[in-house]
């Protein structure tokens, strides 16, 4: 089931339950941490018996996964069932996320949304006569194509000629040249490709320097790192780790530009707001075009379910007077409701100005909080 299908399904007479777990966890087994966080949610109240029994069904049949889970190759898991409903989704998760078990009247997808995809990119290993380029995501590289320099002597390519090539010093050095600006343009063509939108380049100190001033504009915008690695005894692995550094180091610059993007908007009185209480009214009005939460803050709060509005508290609903249903996470109510108003919304996990509030967000307009 596609992750917007399960934010649509809602449960009013059936619990929900939703478990993530880790497959490396401080517990012996999967199964012991399953049952670890289910601990709580087995004396869960105010149920009839029909709703008793489902619930008590989804967790044998959670339990029942862990061995499954234990054998997958994924890092993580997240199931959500409701045997009154007829809703069971095991997902593999592509990286590891926070161990919690919840009961609602939905599927809790906060720590689901959080699990950031692996971000594909392009990698060129270049010396003076080869170019090896490579699609990977950090972790898995997959080779494209080796580039020899005497490809670039085929036809008139960049329209060389003998010394002409521009600031070339000798043949040698305008070889290179047009070496090089063979393998930028096969570069640009790969960084074409949708979603390959970052680069990273290595080699010699002294090749890297040089070729880096061939890339496209476009491409050099995309470039978040090089590195050293002598390319005839470079191993995949060696590469694989530099480009998962630079991967790492480029999402945490994003984020803290991020928060510091929200908390300077605020602090200047621009279209932003700060804090839970102001970032739920702006949600109520639906003004909010990308919330930024600060790692796993997390608050209770209250959901109307006739018109949707968020509160930290209170019975009634103060727009429509509908009694409220108690959440455990009222940031995850936001999230959700962000999605569905065309918003964004992002989990991040670096330190930054937004910490003290906790949350933050961006807003189409401005939000006057009552
Ligand atoms: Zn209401």
């Amino acid at each position: 089931m596609h992750t917007d299908r399960l934010a649509r399904f809602e449960s009013p007479d059936f619990p929900v339950l939703s478990v993530y777990v880790n497959r490396q966890s401080l517990h012996a087994s999967v199964r012991a941490g399953i049952c670890d966080l289910l601990k709580p949610l087995r004396a869960y109240e105010g149920l009839d018996h029909d709703a008793q029994m489902s619930l008590r069904a989804d967790f044998e049949a959670v339990v029942g996964l862990a061995d499954r889970i234990d054998s997958d190759p994924s890092p993580a898991a997240a199931v959500f069932a409701c045997q009154g409903e007829g809703l069971f989704e095991y997902l593999p998760l592509a990286a590891p996320v926070w161990d919690i078990a919840s009961v609602s009247d939905r599927p809790y997808l906060r720590p689901l949304r959080s699990v950031r995809q692996p971000e594909a990119v392009v990698v060129a290993v270049v010396d003076r006569k080869h170019a090896w380029i490579y699609r990977g995501d950090g972790t898995v590289l997959w080779p494209l194509e080796v580039i020899e320099e005497s490809e670039s002597h085929k036809g008139n390519f960049g329209g060389f000629s003998g010394y002409e090539e521009r600031g070339a010093r000798s043949h040698a050095e305008a070889l290179e040249h047009r070496h090089f600006r063979l393998v930028a343009d096969r570069l640009f063509e790969h960084g074409r490709a949708p979603g390959y939108d970052r680069l990273v380049v290595g080699g010699h100190e002294e090749t890297i320097a040089g070729f880096e001033a061939f890339l496209h504009p476009y491409l050099r915008d995309r470039l978040i790192g090089s590195f050293i690695v002598d390319p005839h005894t470079m191993s995949d692995a060696e590469i694989a780790g530099h480009v998962d550094g630079f991967l790492i180091d480029a999402q945490r610059r994003a984020e803290r530009s991020l928060a510091s993007k929200v908390s300077d908007t605020a602090d200047e009185g621009g279209r932003a707001a700060l804090g839970l209480t102001n970032v739920l009214e702006a949600v109520n009005n639906g003004a909010v075009d990308h919330l930024v939460v600060a790692g796993r803050f997390t608050r209770d709060g209250v959901v109307c379910p006739t018109c949707g509005r968020l509160e930290r508290i209170g019975d009634r609903c103060p727009a429509c007077g509908s009694d409220t249903t108690r959440v455990h996470d009222i940031v995850d109510a936001a999230i959700e409701q962000v999605l569905r108003t065309g918003g964004r919304a992002e989990q991040i996990s670096v330190a930054s100005p937004l910490d003290p509030h906790g949350i933050g967000a961006l807003l189409r307009f401005s939000v006057r909080v009552a």
